[in-house]
């Protein structure tokens, strides 16, 4: 029997790639549901392709609008029972979680909740609401396979080994569009450009992220709680070539890297795969053609948001939640040009330095989802001054 999946993101970046992986891989996978927030077009495309039971909007709004579109005897629900019902369906396997930002902290709970292997590609809910996620999926017995692309590399390495033994995560990143360009020039770089990342094609919020190395502080977070180290134990590292995804360093000494040519579709079917390796459209790497493979350290100065997501780390409570939620706040404010982009890490330190982080040990999703609306409410008033 085919792997059932249901994809939650579909139009995005994420899920058209995990779409095409899993077209090349008909035998083996069959596409249950989809999901799509307003691009009703392009899912109702993917739905005339792949001919899923159940596809998911947005809203209702949306609903009679994407019904002429689709095929016969598709369900359309819509809305956040939409999402829930898509991830709690017995006929699903696997849930691919390719929603962008806090919005995928409930599907996700509720996907683990019925107890779906997930494939998760989404990092602000686990950055969010870790340690409530990682409890939760070891009560259902249920497994969480990385699909952001050193998360993946990291799980790679720790599974070949066993396990055991692991002392330090080395996680790399690109650096970024701005990873040359001068601190005082920032703002002078154009949105478009900082859109167009040289390694990876994202969708816009992580592009962003990615600029102001954002990203890589979210993924240090994501790294503590999906394998269970300290964030001390985790070293961040340039390496603009993108070819190591990252590295585990071992208590013997060792490290093992796991290396490929840059495309989401590796790491993406992987997820879906595991523990089988399957063919794909990845070209190997050549490493006569790539010739160098360089590593140094971040700045931290140059990029503050690294910094502030070490704090939230060491912090734990509610900081990483309003960490998120004040960068995905900050980021919509800068897409729609009202604030500069060197504004984004201010705004967002600005939030933080109000939160009374006291640790909270019974922090459930309601106390997470408080602190988000709260976090984006602080970074909107603080957005319209
Ligand atoms: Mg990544």
């Amino acid at each position: 029997m085919r792997v059932r999946v249901a994809i939650l993101g579909s139009t995005g970046s994420i899920g058209k790639s995990a779409l095409d992986v899993i077209s090349r891989l008909k035998k083996d996978f069959e596409v249950v549901s989809l999901s799509a927030n307003s691009d009703i077009s392009c899912l109702a495309a993917q739905a005339r392709t792949f001919r899923p039971k159940v596809v998911a909007v947005g809203n209702e709004s949306l609903v009679p609008g994407i019904k002429k579109l689709l095929p016969r005897g598709v369900r359309v629900v819509h809305g956040r029972e939409g999402l829930n019902e898509i991830v709690s369906q017995a006929d699903v396997d696997i849930v691919v979680m390719a929603i962008t930002g806090t919005a995928c902290i409930e599907p996700l709970v509720k996907a683990i909740g019925s107890g779906k292997r997930i494939a998760l590609a989404n990092k602000e809910a686990l950055v969010s609401a870790g340690p409530i996620i990682m409890n939760l999926a070891s009560l259902k017995k249920t497994m969480i396979i990385p699909v952001d692309s050193e998360h993946s590399a990291i799980f790679q390495c720790i599974d070949a080994s066993g396990g055991a033994g692991v002392s330090k995560i080395y996680l790399t990143g690109s650096g970024g569009p701005l990873l040359n360009v001068p601190k005082k020039d920032f703002d002078k770089i154009s949105s478009s450009r900082i859109l167009d990342h040289p390694k990876w094609k994202m969708g816009k919020k992580i592009s962003i992220d990615s600029a102001t190395m954002m990203n890589k502080g979210l993924e240090i977070i994501e790294a503590k709680y999906l394998f269970g180290i300290d964030d001390s134990a985790i070293e961040v590292l340039i390496h603009p070539e993108a070819i190591v995804h990252s590295m585990v360093e071992f208590v013997d000494g060792s490290v093992l890297a796991q290396m490929a040519t840059p495309d989401m579709r590796l790491p993406i079917q992987y997820a879906l795969t595991y523990p089988r390796r399957s063919r794909s459209a990845v070209k190997p790497v050549d490493f006569v053609k790539t010739a160098r493979l360089s590593f140094r350290k971040p700045d931290y100065k140059k990029f503050p948001c690294l910094g502030m997501a070490r704090s939230a780390a060491k912090a734990g409570g509610t900081a990483p939640a309003v960490l998120c939620a004040a960068d995905e706040e900050a980021i919509k404010w800068y897409l729609e040009g009202k604030i500069k982009f060197s504004d984004i890490p201010k705004v967002i330190e600005k939030v933080l330095v109000k939160i009374k982080v006291k640790s909270k040990p019974n922090l459930t999703v309601g106390g997470i989802l408080g602190a988000v609306s709260w976090a984006k409410e602080e970074t909107r008033s603080i957005c319209c001054r």
